[in-house]
């Protein structure tokens, strides 16, 4: 068997420069070559997953089919290469120095000094190697989270030095991704922070193999061959990474700029066919000439930051591009929504999102935008919280329930329609314990959404501790509430629909999750096509 290979992926001058795009563009190309690859992420942070944060710190929490509350970047990882991830593609500085310190306790070491190296650092790599040694990989990128000369990254990059010494020349490389600024009074390009980022890499004992340059501008010949110069690398191995107007523009940049020969050269690895990216470029064509545009407002909580929704608006993308249309997304905080200000807010959109979320904040505004859209017909789909508000707003104003609520708002509400599951109710630590990962959901013949997946069995990713209560199951269905979907084991209802209206879906898992270039979602596409019909 041929040796796994082995693509270190570190960043410096700054964070925010991509590494996950530009990982997951060569994974892309890789595959697209016919070499199985995929990609892992290892973060800094002591966290021992990022489920624990809140979205403002990090962003969004994405949930792999194994229930790990994962990096977004895995995210872009599945989007791209349209192949699961799970638990060993994010490995957290947490959860290494958990693992070591319950050997300790169990003995593993007895005797023994327990230290950063070498018990920190072995413990980094045996995760590194991990999904290599499944079989299951020709080539494994691994994203360094943070930035070089970062305290909390040095355990990792001695990880990296180890692990290239251990692997040898040509079956292990390193990516360097570096900022190229543009210094508008001199009009000129900056290299001094690349080379000073090469320089703190090198003093780790790494030397990078490729350089990929973030750059607003096009790099010349001259500053390509200063660069190769000064950071002691090829010029063919100085790769541009120009600013794309769509994430989903870059493996096709990095095509261009040739960085998976570079890499596969340097891994001493076949070139294979020309990348095949006919279904991908497909997309883009359809993403970048629309025919249609719609509005559609995404009511949230979390929603001054971006990152927080990214799989949703991701979906969007995705499921907009499937149907030739343009989809704006209207950034509106849930927090200000008010029975006055409700058809101003949400009048002259063509569709509404109510996103997941968490705790009492902006609560009462999600029900109120959903009431509005129900009475006047405008396309809805709710997103777990979203679905769960839905269901309080039906209670509300159609069952008549008033101050129905979740138990989560309100403990005691005299009409918990949505609460906490039993076996959730003994639980108090908050990590890595909702309900989390995949689960079966079955559907009813002749709903909606049965139509839209076309199958009478699901599964789909979850992430939350409320469910709705089958007590009021009944009363809700008299009262034309469908649930159209229930996890066949548990007969919790994971899906609701109404009728006479163009499109209301509730779902009490995460589709957006799911969602990929290959793959768009099929209920945000229907979703999408609903608002198309339904357009101002
Ligand atoms: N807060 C809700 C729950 O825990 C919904 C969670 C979510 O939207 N992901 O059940």
């Amino acid at each position: 068997m041929n040796p796994v290979k082995y693509i270190f992926v570190t960043g410096g001058v700054t964070s925010s420069l991509g590494k996950g795009i530009i990982a997951a563009s060569l994974a892309k190309l890789l595959q697209a070559r016919g070499y199985r690859t995929t990609i892992q992420k290892f973060d800094p942070y002591i966290n021992v997953d990022p489920g624990t944060l809140n979205p403002y710190e990090h962003g969004e929490c994405f949930v792999t089919d194994d229930g790990a509350e994962t990096d977004l970047d895995l995210g872009h990882y599945e989007r791209f290469l349209n192949v699961p991830t799970s638990q060993a593609n994010n490995v957290t500085t947490g959860r290494v120095y958990l693992s070591v310190i319950e050997k300790e306790r169990r003995g593993e070491f007895l005797g023994k000094t327990v230290q950063v190296v070498p018990h920190i650092t072995n413990e980094i790599k045996s995760r590194m190697k991990l999904l290599g040694e499944s079989g299951d990989f020709d080539i494994v990128i691994t994203e360094i989270g943070g930035t070089v000369g970062d305290i909390e990254s040095l355990p990792y990059i001695e990880s990296v030095r180890q692990l290239l010494w251990e692997l040898g020349e040509g079956n292990a490389i390193t990516i360097h991704l570096t900022l190229v600024p543009y210094l508008a009074a001199a009009k000129e390009l900056k290299t001094k922070p690349t080379q000073h980022s090469v320089k703190t890499l090198m003093e780790s004992g790494i030397k990078a193999d490729i350089l990929v340059c973030r750059t607003e501008h096009e790099l010349s010949d001259e500053l390509r061959e200063k660069l190769a110069l000064f950071c002691n690398v090829k010029k063919e191995a100085v790769i541009q990474s120009i600013d794309a107007s769509t994430i989903y523009d870059v493996p096709n940049y990095m095509l261009q700029e040739g960085l998976d020969i570079v890499a596969l050269k340097k891994l001493n690895l076949p070139k294979r066919s020309k990348p095949d990216l006919t279904n991908w470029n497909a997309f883009l064509k359809k993403y970048k000439n629309p025919k249609h545009i719609v509005n559609i407002g995404l009511v949230g909580k979390y929603v001054e930051l971006q990152d927080s929704y990214k799989s949703i608006l991701e979906a969007f993308v995705h499921s907009g591009a499937a149907n030739q249309t343009k989809v704006n997304v209207v950034s509106i905080h849930s927090e200000y929504i008010t029975t006055d200000n409700v058809a101003e807010k949400l009048g002259g959109l063509d569709g509404i999102l109510v996103a997941p979320g968490f705790g009492e904040r902006g609560i009462e505004g999600k029900i109120e935008a959903i009431r509005y859209v129900r009475q006047n017909k405008i396309p809805f789909f709710g997103i777990c919280l979203g679905m769960q508000m839905a269901v309080i707003e039906y209670s509300r104003n159609v069952l008549g329930l008033k101050d129905a609520n979740s138990t989560e708002m309100n403990p005691n509400t005299k009409y918990p329609v949505i609460h906490i599951m039993e076996d959730q109710k003994k639980i108090t630590n908050k990590g890595g314990t909702m309900r989390l990962g995949a689960w079966d959901c079955e559907l009813k013949k002749g709903t909606l959404v049965h139509s839209i997946y076309n199958q009478d069995m699901i599964s789909e990713r979850h992430r939350h501790r409320f469910e709705l209560n089958n007590e009021y199951l009944k009363d809700l269905e008299k009262a034309g509430l469908i649930a159209s979907g229930t996890n066949p084991k548990t007969k919790l209802v994971e899906v609701v629909e109404l009728k006479d209206h163009p499109f209301f879906i509730g779902v009490q898992y995460h589709p957006e999750y799911k969602s990929t270039v290959a793959n768009p979602h099929p209920i945000f596409v229907e979703f999408v096509k609903a608002t198309v019909a339904n357009k101002k």
